[in-house]
């Protein structure tokens, strides 16, 4: 199982990591956010895609998702883990924290949010979102490295690029929110529609609207993101070889069997 990451451009600066070459990909939906970064870490190759682009300059509404998922295919890539910064909407949840995605409230809108704009037409289970066979590796590396993570959590999608509001936060928290964040969505059905197993992991920045006193500043973002830099390394390669070295039993590489009309 090839792996691929996406998240923010420090994440391929790891202990043990090595970054090889970079590989230019073309695709019928544009370019992808930058080259894909290819590195190995010990005996398995990973390739990182910075989401927002080098330097950083894409906004969130403006990430050409397609590109970037079908971009990964074409590299073979089988399994994508995704990174994001969010708020906590869950007040039990502190920035620093790191959350596995298992659930999504996707209020988008104006994405492209589909490979199959007709005339193939595929509406993909999407049930549970993310690949359950994913979660168990990493909460396993966990376990194994000592990063405390909490396994489940509901993640809300906004447009962005502003930030929500107290009320928008209270309405999230009614949903069962537990982080807010404006990347997660359409990866991950991008993903499920090319048949690639696609796991996220949230690391809590900020506390959400309404949940902090204070301005929220993309300041605090960055450095709490700078601090949860070492755990998510040593939780990343921690999760390399196994991801790699899995074999699939998950459903998400039939994901469209019985998906079309
Ligand atoms: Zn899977």
């Amino acid at each position: 199982m090839k792996l691929g990451v996406v998240g923010g451009s420090g994440l391929y600066e790891m202990e043990g990591l090595e970054v090889g070459k970079l590989e230019r990909v073309s695709t019928p939906y544009g370019p992808p956010s930058a080259d894909y970064r290819v590195g190995r870490y010990q005996d398995v190759e990973v390739v990182f895609l910075p989401r927002h682009g080098v330097p950083h300059s894409i906004p969130p509404h403006r990430v050409n998702y397609r590109a970037n998922i079908f971009g990964f295919r074409e590299l073979g890539v089988t399994q994508i883990l995704s990174i994001s910064a969010t708020g906590a909407v869950n007040p039990d949840l502190k920035p620093g924290a790191l959350v596995l995605l298992d659930q999504i409230v996707d209020l988008t809108s104006g994405r492209e949010t589909t490979f199959f704009d007709g005339p193939r037409i595929h509406h993909v289970d999407f049930t549970v979102p993310y690949c359950s066979e994913m979660q168990d590796i990493i909460e396993m590396a966990g376990k194994e490295t000592g990063v405390p993570l909490q396994r489940g959590g509901t993640y809300v999608c906004t447009n962005g690029p502003r930030l929500e509001t107290a009320a928008e936060i209270r309405l999230y928290s009614g949903f069962g929110a537990d982080v807010v964040g404006m990347t997660g969505m359409p990866e991950a059905v991008l993903a499920r529609e090319l048949e690639i197993c696609f796991g996220a992991l949230s690391v809590v920045t900020n506390m959400a609207a309404g949940l902090t006193v204070g301005r929220l500043t993309t300041r605090e973002v960055v450095g709490s993101m700078r601090d949860a830099h070492k755990k998510l390394s040593v939780l990343l390669t921690g999760s390399f070889r196994s991801l790699c070295l899995r074999p699939r039993s998950c459903d998400c590489g039939s994901a469209l069997r019985d998906s079309s009309l």
